[in-house]
């Protein structure tokens, strides 16, 4: 029995099967490569679904924990501490906002979102009390808690953990007149994702974020923006939601925002927003503790410099260049995304995404499916040009 498949018959015995994962089992990692217990290299096109933008083990970012490490890791918000506030600053000033409430699961930030829109829809906008509405897209995802499957059109995501919450109301991505039509005037927010992650990098139409922005300015409602995938440099830019010339009231952050290193995610808002908070009304254990500051924030000096951004547009263009070639060509019927995030969709007979993402893996490249028929490529921003062209040369090579 390899040592492969002993790690992984343990783990199918004694952990609840909520993901599938591919048979590898890695025991290191550097930059964008994965090394697995039997010595084999892989190349990552995940980077932890964007969680990893910064590359496996990023000197600036293990330094920058580590020497937390030895300093001060955990106070709780009993007390202040040293990290918390240019934490805050620099986060806020990234996002060109005032104020941040760090979290520290992507779920739990867009919880926290949610109870930001209610309560600002309550005591700003005057909505009488246990009637606030939130519009969402279709085919979304924004976590797993029981809150956000209540609004969930996945039926795996979904299906017997009800009773739901209410208060959602869900409407087709990319559909600005049924967006307008379900907005009323209990509607507090509309909570979308500017790119559709796990649903295939769904692209929504040009003008649809412009116009869910002119349409929620409009109607007195938060445009809350769910970065936590497609933020932070992914698309070329340190949000999605720039590419239309769009801020949005609420960012929603997670992901990279952690480095790869710590659970790091917040919500960040004008005051006139997020200072409906009053102390004992929400909270986090966790949330916002020293080694997750530290982290962060050298997270946020790193996209200050644009480099990152940079290096996902170059690299972006290329890779949407050269899966562009694959269109038409038999195996791939489409190809969406921006940056260097891609959703490549299989055709028929030429194996489930599942199968593809098995045959890229005995190739040595990891990515993941989707839906099906879709493989996601999402490699760290920190990929060289030469590993991308090789992680391409493999797909071609699985897929002739
Ligand atoms: C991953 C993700 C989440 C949930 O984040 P977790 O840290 O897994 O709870 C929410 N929204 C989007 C868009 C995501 O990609």
């Amino acid at each position: 029995m390899s040592t492969t498949a002993d790690a992984i018959r343990s783990a199918d015995a004694h952990s609840a099967h909520t993901y599938h994962p591919l048979p590898v089992v890695v025991a290191s990692a550097e930059g964008a490569w994965m090394t697995d217990v039997e010595g084999r290299r892989y190349l990552d096109m995940l980077a932890g679904y964007s969680a990893l933008n910064f590359g496996h083990g990023n000197r600036r970012l293990i330094d920058a924990a580590r020497s937390q490490l030895e300093r001060v890791t955990l106070t709780s918000r009993a007390f202040h501490h040293d990290r918390f506030a240019d934490f805050c600053t620099e986060l806020a000033a990234l996002c060109g906002k005032e104020m941040v409430l760090p979290m520290n699961t992507g779920a739990e930030a867009v919880e926290t979102a949610v109870k930001t829109a209610r309560k600002w829809g309550y005591e700003v906008k005057g909505v009488p009390d246990g009637h606030a509405k939130i519009v969402v897209a279709a085919d979304n995802f924004h976590g797993r808690t029981t809150t956000v499957v209540s609004f969930s059109t996945d039926h795996d995501a979904r299906d017997h953990f009800g009773p739901y919450t209410p208060g959602f109301e869900i409407v087709p991505y990319g559909d600005l007149t049924a967006l307008s039509h379900a907005v009323t005037e209990n509607t507090v927010a509309v909570l979308l994702e500017p790119i559709q992650g796990e649903a295939g990098v769904l692209v929504p139409p040009a003008g649809y974020l412009s116009g869910v922005r002119e349409l929620t300015r409009e109607r007195n409602v938060l445009f809350m923006a769910d970065e936590i995938q497609s933020g932070l440099g992914r698309t070329g830019k340190t949000f999605a939601c720039e590419h239309e010339g769009v801020v949005p009231d609420v960012y929603i952050l997670g992901k990279a925002l952690g480095g790869g290193v710590v659970p790091v995610s917040a919500v960040v808002a004008d005051r006139d927003v997020l200072g409906v908070f009053r102390p004992g009304q929400h909270g986090s254990t966790f949330g916002g503790n020293p080694l997750a500051c530290a982290v962060a924030l050298e997270v946020v000096a790193m996209l200050r410099s644009g480099e990152f951004q940079q290096r996902a547009t170059e690299l972006g263009d290329h890779l949407h260049h050269e899966l562009g070639l694959l269109v038409g060509g038999g195996a791939v019927t489409a190809v969406r995304g921006r940056g260097l995030w891609a959703g490549v969709d299989i055709a028929p007979g030429h194996g489930t995404g599942r199968e593809v993402s098995e045959r890229l893996m005995d190739r040595r490249v990891l990515v993941k499916d989707t839906h099906g028929s879709t493989i996601r490529l999402a490699p760290p921003l920190v990929i060289s040009k030469e590993d991308l062209d090789w992680g391409l040369d493999q797909l071609r090579a699985v897929l002739a």
